[in-house]
């Protein structure tokens, strides 16, 4: 079965796996799939849509399963009408998986070629990223302190241990509080081997990009 050649943005919530995502998705060859934008995209009115809202007006992570449904579900469309090339695009996945029960689920469909750890010494520094960003993009998630701050718990308890369930010579950590730019550096420094030796391989294969 073939399994989707994948990169893993990581960190907690402001670490800005969000915008490093989204600079990687805009140059040939990478797909970026950021789960919580899959959720955000959802119709409110619908019965998902509504679900999403309850955990995550309150900081919850959406159960697994109809997390990891609605993921495939996404992937095989943006398949589908060719917008993710699954035999060449290299996948990077921002928000998923989030805790270990997640990571186990994708493992079938998941080849993860590096985990980026974007690390975030000063908590309150990320907090504050978080406060601002909810201004500007009007995120009802992150508009209330408290419930910020249990998307920082839920990292901790949850999220944080998706690092032991992949082999320590698979990631990479970046400081994710330098400037969007200097991420952006480090970041690349990873991920452009990733890609070339993923080229090489389909070349090798006989496949072409
Ligand atoms: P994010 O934009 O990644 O911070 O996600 C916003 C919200 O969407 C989270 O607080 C969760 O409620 C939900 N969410 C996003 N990704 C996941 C996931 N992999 N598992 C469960 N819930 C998620």
């Amino acid at each position: 079965m073939h399994r989707h050649q994948t990169v893993l943005l990581f960190g907690p919530p402001g670490s800005g796996k969000g915008t490093q995502g989204r600079i990687l998705g805009d140059i040939p060859g990478y797909y970026h799939c950021a789960c919580g934008d899959v959720f955000r995209r959802l119709d409110p009115n619908t019965e998902l849509g509504q679900t999403f809202l309850s955990y995550s007006s309150r900081g919850e992570l959406v159960p697994d399963e109809v997390t990891v449904k609605i993921w495939h579900a996404h992937i095989k469309k943006v398949e589908a009408v060719g917008a993710y090339k699954s035999h060449s695009d290299l996948l990077i996945l921002d928000g998923i998986p989030r805790n270990v029960e997640q990571a186990k689920l994708l493992d079938e469909e998941l080849e993860v070629l590096r985990l980026i750890n974007l690390a975030c010494p000063d908590e309150e520094a990320m907090i504050e990223r978080l406060r601002r960003r909810a201004l500007k993009e009007n995120r009802a998630d992150d508009a209330k302190e408290d419930v910020i701050r249990h998307r920082w718990d839920v990292y901790r308890a949850e999220t944080q241990h998706v690092l032991d369930h992949y082999p320590a010579e698979m990631i990479s950590e970046v400081n994710a509080q330098n400037s969007p730019a200097e991420v952006l550096r480090d970041v690349l420094d990873i991920v452009i081997p990733i890609q070339t030796a993923h080229y090489r391989r389909l070349a090798a294969e006989g496949q072409t990009a």
